[in-house]
């Protein structure tokens, strides 16, 4: 039995591919979008597992809003980089089992490890 909590945080943010040839080698910006699966196996009396409030401030505070992504990091800010690097961020805190990295409504990565 368990359960699988997602979470979501949007970001502004502009970013260019390293050593890529194509549009986005250019700069350019994204409404991204940080989906975050939370596997969890017990409730508390109240019924919930991980209280939602806590996980969304400590993602508005982990998501590098209105920044230059190459800027901010120090690997190539694809969205497959960008997923690894938050699940294992998140990974610090919370039981993270799954993170996407939307960069629009239709495309995103996601990144998990083995458990
Ligand atoms: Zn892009």
């Amino acid at each position: 039995m368990s359960w699988e909590l997602v979470i979501r945080q949007k970001f502004s943010s502009a970013h260019f591919l390293e050593n890529y040839k194509g549009k986005c080698e250019r700069m350019h910006g994204h409404t991204f979008e940080l989906e975050v699966r939370l596997r969890t196996t017990e409730l508390d009396k109240s019924g919930i597992s991980i209280d939602f409030g806590p996980v969304k401030e400590y993602l508005r505070g982990l998501v590098p809003d209105h920044r230059v992504l190459n800027e901010a990091y120090d690997f190539s800010p694809s969205a497959e980089n960008l997923a690894r690097y938050f699940y294992r961020r998140i990974r610090e805190k919370y039981p993270v089992v799954k993170v996407i990295v939307w960069e629009s409504e239709d495309a995103g990565a996601a990144y998990a490890e083995d458990q």
